[in-house]
């Protein structure tokens, strides 16, 4: 499908170091790309378009819109892959609550995503794939699956993974079997459904149902498991081995456990992700922001309070993405007066020279992402010229262009 239209990003000057992110398998840092390498590959799991995007998913689309930008800095050729999962349970339960049609309402709210994402400055993927666009592929991986031994149909027609069949599975989120029963039951699993070989094991393809949509394909009639979608699409678009997995934190099991599992026993390769990436939750006045909870900030509907999207940024910039970050109406307050300073000092004519500060945002982010040390080192440059005035006339376009490239933050407005 269509993604949305790219922002500018202006060339920077040079090189930062390598980019280092914490990996969730091997927890530790690891380098993004291998010494020498030219092409850095991420997959991001995107949204189920049933709601409007919230400030959740708009933290972990900017925090890897970061690694994209640096990936880019680094004269690296970015291959970025996205998904939506535009057909699943939570599509047709809001849509029948609502009366509407499921895909009236996922063509609507991905339109919306798309307009959230462009507002914040996020690079589009270059890919940008549907679900149901990827149903053809995902039928043959199930076949292909079932015949390796590594599925097994169940009573209900329903096709399962064998988790068994993987001797790899595990390693991405390193829970005990335990943890794995707990999440499984919260996050949309069925451990505890009878006839399945391990209850563990996810489903890959499920059978028609009443009232639900149904195609048809190499594995039979019916729709896709959600974590055989993502490993399908990243399979076709990236190939066997890529550089960033990447998503929110609640994902790391079962989902990118089920998705590494599913792709290395397709492929033969392993590990699916050099680095498996995680953000953190992001919080409202210091309770959890969820659904149920029914506290969810939607970016357009900051937007349409006329709430600068730089700001929104630059406010979930403040902190670091594997925390779990509090949003209020005083931490935007706080970063709609940062970004007038920073406009202020790069709309002067003269500035104190900005080569050491954009050399500080390169190591600053090329060490996991350390958006607040990063963010700290404009603010030095912007307290001196503002204080000091300086004499390089070349200064505020190289700050506008750090700020703009790597940081994404849109200092001409
Ligand atoms: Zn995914």
């Amino acid at each position: 499908m269509d993604s949305w239209t790219a922002p500018h990003v202006p060339s920077l000057p040079g090189h930062g170091p390598t980019l280092r992110l914490h990996d969730t398998a091997s927890a530790g840092l690891r380098e993004t790309v291998e010494p020498g390498g030219e092409r850095a590959t991420m997959y991001v799991c995107g949204i189920t378009p049933y709601d409007a995007t919230h400030l959740g998913h708009a933290a972990t689309m900017i925090t890897f819109d970061l690694v994209h930008r640096y990936w880019l800095d680094q004269g690296l050729d970015v291959h970025y892959v996205q998904n939506v999962t535009d057909v699943d349970e939570p599509l047709f339960e809001r849509a029948e609550r609502d009366g509407t049609d499921w895909q009236v309402l996922g063509l609507r709210e991905t339109a919306l995503y798309r307009e959230d994402m462009e507002a914040l400055q996020v690079l589009p993927p270059r890919d940008f794939v549907g679900a149901v666009e990827s149903i053809p592929s995902v039928g043959k991986a199930v076949a292909e699956l079932l015949d390796k031994g590594a599925a097994y149909r169940h009573d209900s027609g329903d096709v399962y993974y064998s988790v068994q069949s993987h001797p790899g599975f595990g390693s991405e989120s390193n829970y005990d079997r335990e943890t794995m029963l707990r999440y499984a039951r919260e996050r949309g699993g069925d451990p505890d459904r009878e006839g399945k070989r391990d209850a563990l094991d996810p489903i890959l393809w499920n059978a028609p149902k009443d009232g639900e949509p149904s195609w048809d394909s190499a594995a039979g009639p019916g729709r896709p498991g959600w974590h055989i979608e993502c490993a399908c699409i990243a399979l076709d678009h990236l190939g066997p081995q890529i550089h960033v997995q990447g998503g929110g934190n609640d994902l790391i099991y079962p989902h990118h456990e089920m998705s590494a599992a599913h792709a290395e026993s397709l492929s033969g390769a392993s590990p699916f992700a050099r680095a498996y990436v995680h953000t953190g939750m992001i919080g409202l006045d210091g309770e959890k922001m969820s659904k149920s909870l029914g506290n969810l900030v939607f970016v357009s509907k900051l937007r349409a309070e006329g709430t600068d999207p730089a700001a929104v940024r630059l406010a979930l910039l403040a902190q670091h993405y594997r925390e779990d970050r509090q949003w209020s109406a005083a931490a935007l307050a706080e970063a709609e007066l940062r970004l007038g300073r920073w406009r202020e000092a790069v709309g002067r004519e003269l500035a104190v020279p900005a080569g050491a500060m954009l050399t500080a945002v390169r190591e600053r982010l090329a060490d996991d992402l350390d958006t607040a040390g990063a963010l700290r080192a404009v603010d030095e440059w912007a307290a001196e010229t503002l204080a000091a005035g300086g004499e390089d006339p070349s200064a505020p376009s190289l700050a506008r262009d750090t700020i703009g490239g790597i940081l994404g933050i849109d200092c001409t407005r």
